[in-house]
């Protein structure tokens, strides 16, 4: 038994926060258009403060059923910050999500009938401070931890840990930061991807996102042929994809050109991928 929201309650809610993430640190916009010029995309829910059904995160059971499904009970928020509550109900308490909200309104309050401020959304980042990046190719360095290291013009300037890399992001290519309170680094999610440049030896931004799925993980690949390697002088060799993570485990790496791109040798049964491995 789960007492959800009506489609009246859930456009109030949207609609009363003027369609943003209710999270303090995200304010996600969370409808836009789609190709199809009568369609919109939403990327909103309407989370339960306390759970619809009993065993939810912060599930009261002192509410009547029409209670949980009140408006009083919702707050409007963007997929990701939705999944981020339910995760941790012992952070995002309901008075946590209950400030959110009011917030939230009050926030909206203000600004119906305002134009735009000149700064719409200036990204405010703390020099010194750590920072995961998402999306980052080859996708195992999403785990590492990068540092703010100052601002140049409209540049951050971050330098991977224990690394000399150093990389520079415009503000403009921060999509989003998720902060996960003062123990944990904020994710940085970019519009763009960054990219492990093998003939740079340094990572590298580029507009480009990769693909989803397992394709992601190798970000944007390029046909070649077999002797290509050898006349560009790579020290590399090719591995069949469905042996990768065994090849990748033995200490080689995929080689990216320095467009972001990988190499792909269309195989006769399963393509090839070209890997390298570092010179001692
Ligand atoms: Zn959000």
């Amino acid at each position: 038994m789960s007492d959800d929201f009506s489609d009246t309650v859930k456009k109030a809610l949207a609609a009363r926060v003027g369609h943003l993430c209710s999270n303090p640190e995200c304010r996600a916009l969370t409808s836009g258009p789609q190709d199809d010029p009568a369609k919109a995309v939403n990327i909103g829910v309407a989370a339960h403060i306390t759970a619809a059904s009993p065993g939810g995160p912060r599930y009261d059971p002192d509410l009547l059923a029409e209670e949980r499904s009140a408006p009083s009970n919702g707050i409007w928020l963007c997929q990701n910050c939705a999944k981020l509550i339910d995760n941790d109900p012992t952070r995002f308490t309901v008075e946590v999500l209950k400030k959110w909200k009011t917030d939230a309104e009050e926030e909206a309050k203000t600004r119906v009938g305002k134009t735009a401020p000149i700064n719409e959304s200036p990204v405010d980042l703390t020099i010194g401070s750590r920072f995961k990046i998402t999306p980052i190719v080859p996708r195992e360095h999403e785990q590492s931890d990068f540092l703010l290291l100052q601002i140049v013009g409209d540049c951050f300037q971050f330098e991977k840990l224990g690394t000399s890399r150093q990389v520079n992001i415009p503000k403009s290519f921060i999509e989003k930061v998720h902060k996960f309170g003062d123990t944990r680094p904020a994710l940085i999610q970019l519009s763009a991807r960054l990219q492990w440049v093998t003939p740079k030896r340094n990572f590298d931004l580029f507009p480009e996102k990769p693909p989803g799925g397992s394709a992601g993980a190798c970000g944007v690949g390029k046909n070649i042929d077999f002797n290509y390697p050898a006349r560009a002088g790579i020290n590399g060799s090719f591995a069949r994809e469905d042996q990768l993570p065994r090849v990748l485990s033995e200490g080689w790496s995929i080689f990216y050109d320095s467009d972001g791109r990988y190499f792909r040798w269309p195989g006769h049964e399963v393509d090839q991928i070209l890997v390298y491995r570092e010179r001692q």
